[in-house]
């Protein structure tokens, strides 16, 4: 079958952490530099795109931004979300058959609210971009497969009561990684359970490991599920030599992960062995899309550690996904006094932003429905500045009483409190009151 491979490059040289900061600049030129010399670029199948910077109102359909959006500095952001979704409509429309946004800065731990940089990310690339394809095609199913190392919090916590979005991590587990989350207990809401899997490995577990989970966990989920696009977050962390975790696939393994997957799109996440992996894993994940044999494609280093596998391997993942399978719901149910009608259950956690340290608080009501992913409220406050934001989130195909929900709940709330953001996916608007002022998008 004949492919068309598109990919985009945006390094951002003008945006970092810092120079010695393991997310900077350099993290692209070397692959860049290796596509180039190795004469991947001439393949006929494969087009390279060119960045753009994206709307904010694609931004503020799926993340609300506190206090006030302007104040924070998103320019690399706003490109990094531009490039995935040039490609992802060029894949909708049939010009492209995959394609890798080779991006940064990074966009997977940057959730519902935000109020800074976390985990090196602003702007949740993968989660914008789909929820602009559903905008804007109309797409109904769509699945994310997140293969960084770290657990992609954001993304969860955008998708977590959307049942119409599967999302899958694999990451190194949480008790000994940043940002310590991701167990097999976190499953989805109220209308969304089941529509997230989280699969924490224990540290030290490589190609084999990884092979053996999609072939017998990830891909029978989405064959189940039958999403009409895949998005890979595609983190490069879990190789053998990253200085940040500490797990053993080679570029090889990520070569046949992608080519076990068939994404749609992969998205550049992290990965932070600049010389000694970025170039190789981007390279077998190109010719892998491209339909191209990636054998040659073989990292300087050797894998010395003591890798997770055989019976050990065995013995760990048949215990995880049992545990997995059996985990039941259980849900608190709470309303305030001004809540439209209806069961409200309510969860509440923290989250640290650890690129500033500080954290954020937040109390979520999803609206439980058996008809609709059910509105929901997220009340969140910066335990720093103690500010507030509020988000009512009305979601994609609501149900009327849903959606009439949010407007109640919007219109009981808007005199008391300063900072709201109501957004509609049904009819694609989003109103964000500051103040007195209303601003509306769409
Ligand atoms: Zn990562
Ligand atoms: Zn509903």
């Amino acid at each position: 079958m004949m492919v068309n491979t598109g990919i985009i490059f945006f390094p951002a040289f003008d945006w970092s952490l810092g120079e010695t900061h393991p997310e900077r600049e350099e993290r692209l030129l070397y692959t860049q530099e290796q596509i180039f010399e190795e004469g991947i670029m001439d393949f006929p199948q494969i087009k390279q795109y060119s960045p753009e910077v994206a709307d904010i109102f694609d931004v503020l359909r799926t993340q609300a931004i506190f206090p006030d959006y302007r104040q924070h500095d998103l320019d690399a952001h706003l490109i990094a979300v531009g490039s995935s979704i040039i490609l992802g409509k060029a894949i909708i429309e049939k010009e492209l058959t995959n394609g890798f946004a080779l991006i940064r800065p990074p966009g997977h731990h940057s959730g519902a609210t935000v109020w800074g940089n976390r985990g090196f990310c602003t702007l949740n690339n993968e989660a914008i971009l789909i929820n602009t394809l559903r905008a804007k095609y109309g797409l109904k199913k769509l699945a994310i497969v997140d293969t960084d190392v770290h657990h992609g919090d954001g993304t969860q916590d955008i998708f977590y009561n959307d049942p119409n979005v599967l999302y899958i991590s694999i990451h190194q587990d949480g008790r000994t990684l940043f940002p310590g989350t991701g167990f097999t207990e976190e499953k989805g809401g109220p209308n969304a359970w089941g529509t997230v899997i989280n699969i924490p490995l224990v540290p030290g577990v490589g190609d084999e490991g990884f092979i053996y989970t999609f072939e017998n966990w990830i891909l029978p989920k989405l064959q189940e599920f039958q999403p009409e696009i895949i998005i890979n977050s595609a983190g490069q962390d879990n190789h053998f030599t990253d200085p940040l975790a500490s797990m053993n696939v080679s570029a090889q393994g990520y070569g046949k992960i992608t080519e076990l997957l068939k994404p749609d799109l992969a998205v550049l996440e992290g990965g932070y062995s600049i010389q000694g992996a970025l170039p190789y894993v981007n390279m077998a994940i190109l010719l892998a899309l491209a339909g191209e044999d990636y054998s040659g494609v073989i990292e300087p280093q050797k894998l010395k550690n003591m890798e997770v596998s055989g019976e050990a391997f065995l013995s760990f993942i048949h215990d995880l996904k049992k545990h997995h399978d059996n985990v039941k719901p259980n849900w608190i149910f709470r309303k305030e006094k001004y809540f439209p009608s209806g069961d409200w259950v309510y969860g509440e956690k923290d989250i640290f932003y650890d690129t500033h340290w500080f954290r954020e608080r937040r109390k979520d009501y999803v609206r439980k429905c058996n008809h609709c992913g059910g509105t929901v409220l997220m009340l969140s406050q910066n335990l720093e500045t103690y500010e507030k934001g509020l988000v009512i989130r009305i979601p994609f195909e609501a149900c009327e009483t849903c959606e009439q929900a949010g407007y109640d709940l919007f219109d009981a709330l808007k005199e008391r409190e300063k900072n709201i953001f109501l957004q509609n996916l049904k009819n694609n608007k989003v109103i964000w009151r500051i103040g007195n002022g209303e601003v509306n998008f769409g």
